[in-house]
């Protein structure tokens, strides 16, 4: 029901539980972070309230990292509980998707994941996302191209973002009838599912077109069509009161 996502120098953790508390007011039944640190992927989510998942981390913290994901649930395919809670994270471990909307060819795209040897440990549509992008980014390295060849595969309504281990700088982030907006900052970049999350730390901002990836770093982002090619960014100021 919400995501929000970040890369630049502060903890990430702390933004984008920030970002989550400012998105709180849209419902949800689940939340949880991931944040890819010490050549490694940290993970932690909750059933029920974002007190549950801030017990969590209280309990059992997270390394600190300065690129981050989060989200917050609202269950279409699978119960509110704790497995079913996003991030959803491959087999290995390595890489974390968050997802927002349905996945409809999720039951096919399931079949055929469990058939190549995957273990899937949720009963959502989102899980296949996690297993799809570990092979294709094992296959060319890249991120961005990863999610752009797993969009092409799926269809329905989705806002996903992702992180990967080996790609401890950089947050990927799609959408197809769903929304997702980045927040430019200095040396620091923001994506979410609507600009309440950022607003306290950037006014500029680009909303994401159909069918497209965003590359989210530090120094800037990078937007493409699904199909690779380009596509124009032109940030705009966001000018309502941060406050309402
Ligand atoms: N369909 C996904 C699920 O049930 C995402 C729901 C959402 O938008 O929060 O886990």
């Amino acid at each position: 029901c919400g995501i929000v996502g970040y890369v630049g120098s502060q903890s990430a953790l702390e933004i984008v539980m920030a970002g989550l508390k400012r998105l709180e007011y849209r419902g949800y039944d689940s939340a949880g972070v991931a944040v890819p640190a010490d050549g490694g992927l940290a993970a932690a989510k909750k059933a029920g309230k974002l007190g549950n998942l801030e017990k969590e981390l209280a309990e059992r913290p997270l390394p600190t990292g300065t690129t981050g994901i989060g989200h917050t649930r609202w269950a279409t395919h699978g119960g509110p509980t704790d497995a079913n809670a996003h991030p959803h994270l491959d087999n290995a471990g390595r890489v974390a998707v968050v997802h927002n909307g349905i996945i409809e060819n999720f039951a096919a795209l399931r079949a055929e994941l469990t058939e190549r040897g995957h273990e899937l440990g949720s009963e959502t549509d989102t899980e296949v996302v996690a297993h799809l992008l570990a092979e294709e980014f094992s296959a060319c390295a890249d991120l961005a191209e990863a999610m752009r060849l797993v969009c092409r595969r799926l269809e329905g309504a989705f806002t996903l973002v992702a992180v990967h281990a080996d790609e401890p700088d950089m947050v990927v982030g799609a959408r197809r009838n769903s929304p997702l907006v980045v927040g430019v900052g200095e040396g620091e970049a923001f994506l979410a599912s609507d600009v309440a999350a950022f607003i306290a730390h950037t006014r500029s901002a680009i909303e994401l077109g159909q069918d497209q990836v965003v590359e989210l770093r530090r120094d800037g982002v990078t937007v493409t069509g699904f199909d690779g090619r380009p596509a124009d960014v032109r940030p705009y100021h966001i000018d309502w009161d941060a406050s309402a």
